[in-house]
């Protein structure tokens, strides 16, 4: 039976990307040896690192202002370091709250300083992106999630924020789409939605940003660090940075991120679709204008349909379309590797199911 992957994250691979890691593995560019049994100071290492942050820096179209780093420990520990690194004593920091990711950066970074909430859609049930921004008086920085993924909301444009420098969790939405990368201080994205497999968080920093980071943190949280020693400067998590380097090829193979947005566009449009035709059998959870276009999140009538909707769709191959365990409901992931055939599949399934029981 075909599996159609709708998992939240880790999330689906491109399959051929799948299919030269398997034909890779034990024989690596002729080495007679696996790329994971090899030195991260090897050629062949080497080789990958500079390759993955040449490829991520062209598809997002940065320029040499920006390093891109591989780091390990997730988008979590982004939300301690951003702020370890840049909420110096006295200075305060702005975050713009859209779902449950944001409060979580903004929680951690309450450990650290001082923090103000420029915006919030609380009140809305994080049901589209917060309405008006007020920042701080200088604020060190102001902090967005581009794409909630338990909530499925979406910024369709980065909001202005002046001259502030703006930092953005970019986890499930990170080349998904084009952006104006120079608007960024800094984003970061673990690896595990739409571009790899988990272990590699990545991180775009613009270099003069970097400068004002403190200076007396413990060398592994400091930014500086990774930028001066090529992200190499204890032991990189090296066979996710090799499938991050395939998946960045491929996304340059079908054009970049103009044609993978369109394509992503599409897959959205065929679920949101089935949505919008059921009558109000299906909630969609985002309001219109906010709707993301990598986690679409809605509710049926009664949860025990829920449950149900989950299991009948297991069974024809439909897997990974529970909510998340905060938030409940059905969450269909549709990240860059998800084919187009997958949503057309999920699309008729939805319908035949609101036939059934609507
Ligand atoms: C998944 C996710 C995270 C958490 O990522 P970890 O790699 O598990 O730390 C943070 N932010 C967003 C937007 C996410 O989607």
């Amino acid at each position: 039976m075909a599996i159609h992957n709708f998992n939240p994250g880790p999330a689906v691979l491109p399959r051929v990307v799948l299919e030269r890691v398997q034909a890779e593995l034990l024989d690596y560019h002729g080495r007679g040896m696996s790329i994971l049994e090899m030195s991260h100071r090897s050629k062949e290492y080497e080789a990958i690192n500079a390759s993955a942050e040449v490829r991520f820096k062209a598809l997002m179209g940065l320029d040499d202002d920006y390093r891109v780093l591989f780091m390990q420990g997730g988008a979590s520990t982004q939300f301690a370091m951003v702020a370890l690194n840049f909420l110096t004593p006295g200075a305060v920091a702005d975050y713009v709250v859209s779902g449950s990711w944001g409060e979580k950066a903004l929680e951690e970074a309450r450990r650290i300083g001082r923090t103000a909430v420029a915006a919030s859609s609380a009140e809305s049930n994080y049901r589209r992106v917060p309405g008006e921004i007020r920042l701080s008086e200088q604020p060190a920085y102001v902090h967005i999630t581009t794409n909630e993924t338990i909530q499925g909301v979406q910024w369709p444009t980065i909001p202005p924020v002046g001259d502030v420098p703006l930092v953005a969790d970019m986890s499930s939405d990170v080349l998904s789409r084009p952006l104006d990368a120079s608007r960024f201080a800094l984003f970061y994205a673990g690896a595990q939605k739409n571009i790899g497999p988990a272990g590699v968080t990545t991180v775009g920093i613009r270099q003069s940003f970097m400068q004002q980071a403190r200076a007396d943190l413990p060398a592994i949280f400091s930014y500086k660090t990774y930028a001066k020693n090529n992200s190499l400067y204890n032991t990189p998590p090296v066979f996710a940075v090799y499938m991050l380097d395939l998946v960045l090829e491929w996304i340059a193979g079908l054009g970049g991120l103009a044609a993978i947005a369109e394509r992503n566009a599409r897959k959205a449009a065929l679920v949101y679709a089935a949505i919008d035709r059921s009558g109000g059998f299906y909630r969609g959870h985002a309001e219109p204008d906010s709707r993301s276009q990598m986690n679409v999140t809605f509710r049926l009538p009664e949860e025990a349909l829920e449950k149900q909707f989950v299991s009948e769709a297991q069974a024809e191959g439909l897997v990974g379309l529970a909510g998340h365990r905060s938030v409940g409901g059905i969450r269909a992931s549709l990240y860059n590797a998800l084919e187009e055939q997958s949503c057309v599949v999920l699309a008729q399934f939805m319908d035949a199911f609101a036939a059934k029981h609507g």
